[in-house]
This record gives C-alpha cells, structure tokens and sequence, in this order.
C-alpha cells in the first residue's frame, strides 16, 4: 500500500518530525491565548461589542480562539478618505523606503514563524507543514514584490527624442486599492494583495475573510512594526457583502485586488462598473478552477497516486489549484485506482496541531455541509469508489469531512467547484483523448492543470492544448513557489497577471510619459 507519506507505529510523519518539532514546542506558547481585535483604520475606532463576533477552532469548535470587531458602513468610508489623504505624500516616497519596509515586514513574519502558525493552526484549521508554507510565500512575496519594485519604480526609463528634447517613461502607483481576501490563505494571499499594492504606491484598504481575521490582525501589526505607516495599509474585517460591497461600489476606489470565489468575482465586477461618474477600476481577480490531470498508459502508478493524493487531500483539498478531475487512460485506470484506494486508507484525517495528521477539518459548519450534500448526492447515484474512513474521536467536534472519491463520466459530470477533499476520475479511451480536452476546456475554467506520462511528446502536446495558467507534467499540480511558478488563471478563473510573477506589479501602476524641452 503506497502513502503519501511514512509514519512511524505511532502515526507520526517520520520525514517531518525532526524538522517540525522545535517549532510545535514553541507554538505551546500561543495555544491558550485568546485574541480580541478591532478595525486597524487611520483613526481611532471606538469598541462595539453589538459589531463583536466570535472565532472557534475548526477542528475543535468548542475551542475560542476569540473574536473580532467587523468594521461599520462609515468607517470604511472614512477609511478610504484618510487613504486619499495619505496617497500622494505615500506615492512620493522613495521606492527603495517602501521596499525596505516590505523587506523588514518579512523578517518579522520570520521572526513570528510559531506565533503566525498557531494562529493560521487554531483559527484557519491549517496543519503545521501547511502554516510553514504559506508563511514561507508570504515571505517570498514581500522579498520579491520588494526587489520587483526597485526595478519598475526605480529609475525612469530613458526614450529617443528630436535633438533638444528629452523624454521618460516613469511609474507610479495608481491611488487606493481594496484587497479582498479568501480564508484559504490568510497568510500568503492576504499578504501577497497588500505589500504588491503598497510597494507599488498604492493606499492599501485590506478586508481579510471573515473566517480568518485575527490572523491578518497580527500580520498588519508586524507590517506596522516594520514601518508601514497606519493610514497607507489599513485592516477593515467584516462580511462581504457589507465591507466588500461598500469599498467596491466607492468611486473614489481605483482598483480592487480579489482572490476568491468565481462568483464573488463577478459581483464585484457589476460593483465597480455600476458606479457613476468615476474612473474605470483596474479589476485583478483570481478565482476558483475545475482541475483536471490526464493520465495515460505510460505513467508510473505509484508516481500518480503520491501526486494525486497531495493535489486532491493536501490542505483537506482547500486549495484553488487543487486537483478536482482525473481522467486515467482504460487499460491503467483499475491499477492506478486499486493503489489510490491503499493510500486513502492510509490517510489520517484529525487534529492539525498533530504531526501525525495528513487532513485537517474543513473551514466551518457551512463548508462542511456543502461538501457532505455533494458527497450524499454522489453516493446516492453509486458513484463512490473510495472514502477515508474517519475517527469519531479525532474528528467528532470539527468540521471534517472524509477525503472521498467518486467515478462520474467526465468533467461535464461537475457543475461547480467542491472546495474540499473529494476527487472524481473518469476513464478515457486513447481515442478520446481530443474529445477530453475539449471538454475541460469547454468549462471555461483555466487554472491547474497536469499530466502524466513517460512520452515527452504526448505531455508536450497536451500541455500546448489545454487552457489553463499553470501546467504540471509528472508531478503533483499544486504549492505554487514565488518567481518560479507565477501563479494565476484564465477564463473563469481569473484575470491575471500572475501573482508571484514578474508582471503582477504593472497592475498596481500606471505609467507616466514626461517630455521637456531642453
Ligand atoms: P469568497 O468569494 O466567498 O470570499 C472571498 C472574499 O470576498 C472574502 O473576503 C469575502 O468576505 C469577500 N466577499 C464576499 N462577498 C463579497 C461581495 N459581495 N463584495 C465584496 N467582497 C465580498 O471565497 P472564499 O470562500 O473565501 O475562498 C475560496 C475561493 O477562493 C475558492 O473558489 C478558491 O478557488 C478561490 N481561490 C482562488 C485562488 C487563486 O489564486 N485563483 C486562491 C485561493 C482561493
């Protein structure tokens, strides 16, 4: 039976311990603290215990972890008027300041690596190995986005001229950005948005999910520790529809940085266009994907289902660019399925804190009823092929839901997006291969998207022809890295540019052309 990772007779990851156990003694530190917090704004913002709502553990609701103050309608908007009023004296200062900020920001996350991890653990659900790389990107993030904009904002660059004049193309940021963030990456994502904004010039209104705001609560601190002033990036927590809505139906917003839903994506887009009299915003949304893996005769069954089993069930499959849709060629799908069975077995689905668990819970009691109406609605229909089998004792007061696998027909068999553990495979005949394509294709999602097999021009092929933004050939299809894979989609799945990539700041900016004559 082959697993995605070795445990020793106690169910501990024997790859991981060593390396993770210094880090889980420090975190002992942070477990039993409650955290009670309020709006970051310019301005002092009075307490409201009506505005209150409580944080409880994912994994164990019984568990407060604390609570939040949502921000209100008129702080939001008098937010985004001190953001103006900080703008241009921000857009002013030196591109090498603010990415020296950015640069002290990230040593400071690095120097909160136990603090940040327990919170992404206790209030995000998140497994230690999970934490560690999302905080590792929020890092790669700042460093990069830093050293990006030294090169954009830096020196203007010098264009040819008629004798007597002088011409420059220069960049600045564009005004006030909201940056609006899902609860899957409260470290990375939220921070990804923020310091691109604000290096680039930009004002920065951040309004974090609401699942996980008191981590983006302790991040905004450290970006202050690090120098950022309070009225160039301020933290407004609140529901969507209410923060989320007020800050993209605002004229006075120029753009809006949005990771989320497919369907969020689309309202904030009517939000900006309905708004009168005001400039057209710079839209930058990244969204949900249907991801697919094609594999045929030629690859390696026991390489497959280590890869598919971390693209599907790592961070309970809460992951944009994790694996949704497999199709297996007919004559290695029952070989390949067999061996995918074994390692789902294996899986120990628990307590995130524990390093012995490879699936933690699912974000919250909605999430996990979503996910179990589909996984009711599959079975119903006799599509089950696998499900990992959960421990009422590990599981019984969180938001688990089992790692499951169904057969359907194809890609056309899924109407949307299922944000959590479940996988679905469908056979393919060699024949079909075009017709498969077209299909996914024909979702008009483009995000993730991998395949397996030993024939470099099938892999080559196939990777020419699929629509989606990051392509995988024999390796598992998520964990993107910062400056080596840009991470982004197309057509439902977002608009680009690619985050982590060397174009995202364009978006931020907006270019200056200055003649003189001499
Ligand atoms: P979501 O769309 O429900 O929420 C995202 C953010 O939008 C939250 O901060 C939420 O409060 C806010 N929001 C909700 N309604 C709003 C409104 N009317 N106006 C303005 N803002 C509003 O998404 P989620 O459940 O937090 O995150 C999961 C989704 O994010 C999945 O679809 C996943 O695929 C996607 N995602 C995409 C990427 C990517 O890079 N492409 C990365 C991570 C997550």
């Amino acid at each position: 039976i082959y697993g995605p990772t070795r445990k020793n007779s106690k169910g501990v990851n024997l790859n991981i311990r060593s390396q993770y156990q210094p880090l889980v003694d420090e975190m002992a530190k942070f477990m039993d603290k409650e955290h009670h917090v309020k709006p970051l704004l310019a301005f002092d913002v009075p307490d409201s215990p009506s505005d209150r709502h409580e944080v409880r553990s994912p994994y164990d609701t019984r568990q407060l972890v604390g609570s939040v103050q949502w921000t209100n309608k008129e702080q939001a908007k008098k937010a985004v008027d001190a953001a103006w009023a900080a703008f241009p004296r921000w857009q002013a200062t030196p591109v090498e300041e603010r990415a020296q900020i950015l640069e002290r920001f990230a040593d400071g996350m690095e120097n909160h690596l136990a603090e940040l991890m327990t919170l992404c653990s206790r209030e995000g659900g998140k497994l230690l190995t999970d934490g560690v790389d999302e905080i590792r990107e929020a890092v790669d993030f700042c460093r990069y986005y830093a050293n990006r904009a030294r090169d954009l904002f830096g020196e203007a660059t010098p264009l040819p001229g008629p004798t007597g004049e002088s011409n420059e193309l220069y960049m600045t940021g564009k005004g006030v950005f909201a940056c609006i963030s899902p609860w899957n990456f409260p470290v990375a994502i939220f921070c990804g948005q923020m310091v691109a904004s604000a290096v680039s010039g930009n004002c920065v209104l951040a309004k974090p999910a609401e699942q996980t705001s008191l981590v983006a609560h302790r991040v905004v601190e450290l970006l202050y520790e690090a120098g950022m002033p309070r009225d160039v990036v301020q933290l407004l927590p609140g529901d969507g529809p209410t923060v989320g809505s007020v800050l993209s139906s605002d004229r006075r917003i120029t753009g809006v940085a949005f990771t989320g839903s497919t369907d969020t994506a689309h309202i904030i887009n009517r939000a900006l266009a309905a708004r009168e009299q005001s400039a057209i915003a710079t839209l930058i949304a990244e969204t949900g994907g249907l991801n697919a893996m094609i594999v045929d005769s030629t690859a390696l069954p026991e390489q497959v289902v280590a890869d598919v089993v971390r693209s599907s069930f790592q961070s309970a499959g809460q992951r944009c660019s994790a694996l949704r849709m497999l199709y297996l060629q007919e004559d290695v799908a029952d070989r390949i399925i067999e061996v995918l069975k074994g390692a789902m077995d294996e899986l120990s689905v628990g307590d995130p804190r524990d390093l012995g668990t490879d699936v933690g819970p699912v974000i919250d009691e909605d999430a996990r009823k979503g996910l179990q109406a589909h996984i009711e609605r599959m079975k119903g229909e006799g599509r089950l092929i696998a499900e990992t089998k959960l421990n009422p004792e590990q599981t019984g007061d969180g938001t688990f839901v089992a790692p499951t696998a169904f057969e359907v027909e194809g890609i056309q068999t899924l109407e949307t997006e299922q944000f959590g553990p479940i996988l679905h495979i469908a056979r393919y005949k060699a024949s079909e291969l075009d017709q498969v394509i077209d299909t996914i294709n024909g979702k008009g999602y483009g995000l993730t998207f991998g395949v397996h097999s030993r024939n470099e021009s099938f892999a080559k092929a196939i990777s020419e022809k699929i629509r989606a933004g990051n392509v995988y050939v024999n390796r598992n299809i998520i964990g993107a890295v910062v400056g080596v894979q840009p991470f982004g989609g197309q057509g439902l799945s977002g608009t680009g540019p690619k985050a982590g990539g060397p174009h995202y700041l364009l978006s931020f900016a907006t270019e200056k052309t200055r003649t003189v004559n001499t």
